[in-house]
Order: C-alpha cells, then structure tokens, then sequence
C-alpha cells in the first residue's frame, strides 16, 4: 500500500505545468484530487516517475457565468459543485449529479477535471456533460483547444487527450427552464454507476417534447448518448407507453457488460426502467 518512489514538482502556471509534461511525457501523472491516481499508486497499477502537482495553479478553482454558459475550472471538486448556489440556479443537473459521486470524502477531495480525464467508464461526469452538450477546455504545448463532451471519451479510461494536454475547465450552458435529472443505480460499497442516466429536456406549453438528450454510464468502456431514445421522443407529447418504448432503444447496438455487479442482462433491464425514471424525474423537477 505504499507507492513507488517519484519526483515531485508543484507549478505555479499552467505553462510551466504543460512544459513538465512534455519533458516528463510518458512517466508523469498529473495530481487533482488524488482519489482516483493515489490508490492505483497504492497498489502500483501506476508506478509513475514524476508527479505534477496542479493544485497550485491559480485560475482552475472558480465557477463564473459567462454569457450563456458557466465555466467551471478543473480543479472544482464534487463537494464545491454539490453546494454551488449559482449552479443550483443555472445548471441544477451538475449539484444533482454530484450528490450521487462515492461519499463526503471523496467529495471534498475529487475534482471534475480529474474525474473526466480519468475517464471512468462508470464515472458520473460523463453522461451529465453529454446530456448537457458540454465543452470540456484542455491546454497543452500547442495552445488550447474545446472538445465537445460527446467526442471527449475513446473507451476504457482514454479519452482524446494527448499526454501534454491538461484538462482546465468545462463549459455547460445555463439551462434555464429546460428540465433535468440525473438518476443512478449503485452498490452501497464503492458509489460507482452499475447504470447512471442523466437527461436534459424541453417540454413546451401543450407538453410537448421539443428537445431531449441523454447520456448513459455504466453500461460499457465508456458512457454514451441513447441517440434512439432522444429520436423517438423529441417533437413528441410524452407519455408513459412512449417513454417506455422507447427507453428500450437505449441499449439497442450496446454491448453492455457483465461483473460482480450484475449480468448484462440485468444491466439492460436496470437501463430501460432508469431512462423512465429519470425522464419522469426530469418531466416533474
Ligand atoms: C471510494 C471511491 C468511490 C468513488 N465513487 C465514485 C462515484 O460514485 N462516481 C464517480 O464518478 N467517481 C467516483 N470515484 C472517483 C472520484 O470521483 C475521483 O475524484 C475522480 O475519478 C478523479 O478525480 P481526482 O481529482 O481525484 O483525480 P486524480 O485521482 O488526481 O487523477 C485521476 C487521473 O486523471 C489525471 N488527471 C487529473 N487531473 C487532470 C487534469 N486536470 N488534466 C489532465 N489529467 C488529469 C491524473 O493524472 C490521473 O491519471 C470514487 C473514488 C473512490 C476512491
């Protein structure tokens, strides 16, 4: 349970932060919250050599309004985006989804930019910036560049980020009246989704559906949006028979996994009665 030994560095800018990674590119780990790089240490699953540190580095800690959108840097942890008083009124989903990650602990020390650069394929970030379109913001020695949260995620843990690239921020739109939830089946012992469904949707005065994305996890190497489940109900007045027809489609073409956790046959069925609930949530918030 004790890591490997490694050299430590703690800068103070992110381009002195992108320049150690190129130096150091395949045998340094960027250090967020710990909660996910200190236990693969622990159990040297990761022996890496150089440890950079960006805690240190002002500008990755805020949640601002700009515009349309709200940018929420990569050092925000859980916890801060669970009591966001300006995200509860701008972008509820993200305080919702928060409630869900593990427990206080690693709520107060985890952080979003770390948890999607992990790229858990049962992280809870994942769907909840798909269903939101989210852009997540990443500097590297070249400049920085967007990268739409639906593009983000390759498969088991990897993701497109190069290894001098840094995750410094995500930008979600302020939601306004549209409706969202964010729903998860979970064992007690470890918090991680054996399915997570998070949903966006705009409902218009005679109960139409205009508008509705949903992003999965849980269910493969790495979340996904139910395109079918939002073609089948977008333009729609919803009810229960279509909403539940639907939710069937979400797990069509998906080569879902089987673990300790349950079989893949179960994990279908738990999805299709998930996307009802967390649409209805959604429809009812
Ligand atoms: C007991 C337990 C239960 C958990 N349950 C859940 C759960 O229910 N849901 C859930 O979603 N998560 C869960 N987690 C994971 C938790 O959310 C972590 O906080 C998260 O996955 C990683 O964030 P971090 O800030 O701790 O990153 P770290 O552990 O510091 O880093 C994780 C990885 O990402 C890289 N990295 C970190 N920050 C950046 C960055 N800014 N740019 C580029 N690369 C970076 C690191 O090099 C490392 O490879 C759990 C963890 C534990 C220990």
């Amino acid at each position: 349970m004790i890591p490997g030994s490694f050299e430590y560095y703690a800068p103070r800018s992110l381009s002195d932060a992108v320049q150690y990674l190129t130096e150091h590119k395949d045998d340094v780990k960027i250090l967020s919250g710990g909660q996910s790089l200190l236990p693969l240490m622990k159990m040297r699953l990761s022996k890496p050599g150089y440890i950079l540190d960006i805690g240190r580095i002002s500008g990755l800690d805020s949640i601002a309004a700009e515009g349309d959108s709200l940018i929420i840097g990569a050092l925000i942890t859980h916890a801060q985006i669970e009591d966001s008083e300006l995200l509860k009124k701008q972008c509820p989903l993200l305080p919702q989804t928060a409630t869900t990650i593990a427990d206080v602990q690693v709520r107060n020390r985890g952080t979003i930019g770390g948890s999607i650069a992990h790229a858990d394929p049962a992280g809870d970030w994942p769907p909840a910036i798909m269903a939101l379109d989210a852009e997540i913001k990443v500097v590297g020695l070249n400049g920085e560049r967007w990268i739409k949260g639906d593009d983000f995620f390759l498969g088991l843990m990897t993701s497109v980020l190069e290894p001098d690239e840094v995750v410094s921020a995500i930008r979600v739109p302020v939601t306004g009246n549209d409706k969202t939830a964010y729903l998860k089946a979970a064992p007690r012992s470890s918090g991680f989704a054996v399915v997570g469904v998070a949903v966006r949707m705009a409902m218009d005065a005679a109960g139409i559906c205009s508008r509705i994305a949903l992003g999965i996890t849980g269910l493969t190497d790495k979340a996904f949006r139910a395109s079918l489940v939002e073609q089948m109900l977008a333009g729609k007045k919803l009810d229960t028979k279509l909403i539940e027809s639907a939710a069937v489609e979400s797990t069509r073409n998906v080569d879902v996994i089987e673990d300790i956790n349950g079989s893949s046959e179960y994990r279908r069925h738990l999805t299709h009665v998930y996307v009802v609930r967390a649409i209805q949530a959604a429809m009812q918030g």
